[in-house]
């Protein structure tokens, strides 16, 4: 079953557009993955849609109310006959990450409430929310672009999407390494070669020397990620003969 990703946003259009692009958009096209972004004033009950409202107990900014985006979630539930997976992009909520990207492409719905303004009433996190997911540690100003990298780097994931699974399954933190540096043509360029294995035609050299520069590259530039991969002996070896950084 394919996914269906439901975004909830005072800005649909901003959304639609990075949506339509490039490997996403011909996923979309070609029905690998199915993106409905929808716009929370349609849900507003006053004539003058209104979605926000001053905070209790005081302090500046407005809050996000509760109802609009009780309606919204409900009705997506009335079209996919079942509550998806709700998540809500917050500065407070885990880290993204590629291990949790790859449990959630297991869901085929998954509905995401972007922020905005200040936040949003609890009672509906509360009462709706299934986890909150933060793209790192720093505050935006709006659940927009969390939403995108969310919805970007989980559509890759859905098989169909990508033109050969190996794409992802090759790279920096599937496997808890980065990836080993790349090259294309020509293979001289300004004077500078390419690595000579790469052209000598042998799979199990060119696979050797792909996982001793991957263990290189996390080792140098995020040692922090050795701890927890999954290592030979042989990897355990290599990293003992690199230099310290
Ligand atoms: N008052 C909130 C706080 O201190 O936690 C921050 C609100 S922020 C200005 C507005 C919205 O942007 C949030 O509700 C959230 O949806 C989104 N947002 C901001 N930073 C984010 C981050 N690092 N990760 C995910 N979403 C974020």
């Amino acid at each position: 079953m394919k996914m269906r990703i439901d975004i909830i946003t005072l800005f649909p259009e901003m959304c639609e557009a990075v949506m339509s692009e490039s490997i996403i958009g011909r996923a979309r096209k070609k029905g690998s993955i199915e993106v409905v972004c929808h716009q929370l004033r349609d849900f507003a009950l006053d004539k003058h849609k209104k979605v926000d409202d001053t905070t209790y107990g005081g302090g500046m900014g407005m809050l996000m109310k509760a109802e609009p985006i009780a309606l919204c979630i409900e009705s997506i539930c009335t079209q996919l006959r079942k509550k998806p997976h709700c998540i809500f992009m917050s500065p407070k909520g885990n880290t993204l990450t590629q291990a949790r990207l790859r449990e959630l492409s297991e869901y085929d719905n998954i509905t995401i409430l972007c922020g905005h303004y200040e936040g949003v009433d609890q009672r509906v996190l509360d009462e709706f929310i299934d986890e909150e997911i933060s793209i790192g540690d720093y505050v935006l100003t709006g659940g927009e672009l969390p939403a995108l990298v969310l919805a970007d780097s989980l559509s890759r994931l859905v098989p169909g999407v990508l033109s050969d699974d190996l794409c992802f399954s090759d790279e920096s933190h599937f496997d808890g390494l980065l990836e080993y540096p790349q090259y294309t043509k020509p293979a001289v360029w300004r004077g500078i070669e390419i690595p000579e294995v790469l052209i000598s035609g042998h799979h199990a050299n060119i696979e050797k020397w792909r996982r001793e520069k991957s263990l290189e590259e996390t080792y140098y530039k995020r040692p922090d990620m050795l701890e927890n991969a999954v290592l030979t002996e042989a990897d355990r070896k290599f990293i003992e003969t690199l230099s310290k950084p």
